[in-house]
């Protein structure tokens, strides 16, 4: 018998894109829309699951998308300035939650003193054990890669029960379900599914961490009310991409 009084999971990481920032259709930072996002996690901590975020940066800058516009920028620095933009959205939540009473610590993959820590695993986990929230920013602090990719990568580092990919839709689906009314939505899926029918649900790298480390990914809707916090404590809520 499973018992109500302890958290289906003991600790999960929660990859938020840039676009949960931003005001509809934008670009740049909305603390009205950060503050709806940061009240959602912070309720989450009653749950007592442990808490880390890996913020995107898309709203700010998306590195292979500036460069592809410009011949003067390196990709590479494109790529630098991205992950860069983590870090903003990463404060803003900082703030958002700080606000609201509950503790954070900011880390990022690329040393910033002054504004954040760096990441260091074991100093992240006891941030974790001590019911911090903990926001993750500058992606793996690689270039070429994206957000996916580090909260794969963070999720496997931190031993994450779950990576909790938040979306605007309410999982997986074969088609994009808001060009296409026809798209099936898939209720569960494996790794190797994914991969095969190249489904949108993280990039491939991120998919295949996730596979080869066995952590379980649940796609589903952060803007339904109340989303983040059943899918934080164990609830069904979204696609969940397991092994079998
Ligand atoms: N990025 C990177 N390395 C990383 C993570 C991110 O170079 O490990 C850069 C990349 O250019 C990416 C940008 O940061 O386009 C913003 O991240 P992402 O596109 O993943 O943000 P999201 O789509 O989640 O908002």
């Amino acid at each position: 018998m499973p018992d109500p009084t302890r958290p289906v999971y003991k600790r999960v990481l929660l990859k938020v894109s840039g676009e949960a920032f931003a005001p509809k259709s934008e670009n740049g930072v909305e603390m009205e829309v950060v503050s709806k996002l940061a009240d959602q996690i912070a309720r989450c901590r009653s749950s007592g699951t442990q808490i880390a975020i890996v913020v995107g940066g898309g709203n700010i800058i998306r590195g292979s998308q500036l460069s592809a516009r410009s011949q003067v920028i390196q990709e590479s620095t494109a790529h630098y300035m991205g992950m860069l933009g983590t870090v903003i959205n990463g404060l803003a939540l900082q703030d958002a939650l700080e606000h609201i009473g509950c503790q954070t610590r900011l880390m990022t993959a690329i040393r910033m003193d002054g504004v954040a820590e760096p990441f260091i695993r074991r100093r992240c986990s006891r941030h974790l054990e001590k019911n911090r929230v903990v926001i993750l920013g500058c992606g793996t602090g690689q270039p070429f890669v994206t957000t996916d990719t580090a909260a794969a990568l963070r999720a496997c580092e931190i031993g994450a029960d779950m990576l909790l990919k938040a979306t605007k839709v309410d999982g997986v689906y074969s088609d994009d379900p808001v060009k296409n009314p026809h798209a099936v939505y898939y209720d569960s899926l494996t790794y190797q599914q994914v991969l095969e029918q190249n489904l949108r649900v993280m990039d491939m790298t991120a998919i295949g961490l996730c596979m080869d480390n066995r952590i379980p990914i649940t796609v589903f809707n952060y803007l339904k009310e109340g989303n983040i916090e059943r899918a934080v404590a164990g609830e069904k809520v979204g696609t969940i991409v397991k092994v079998s």
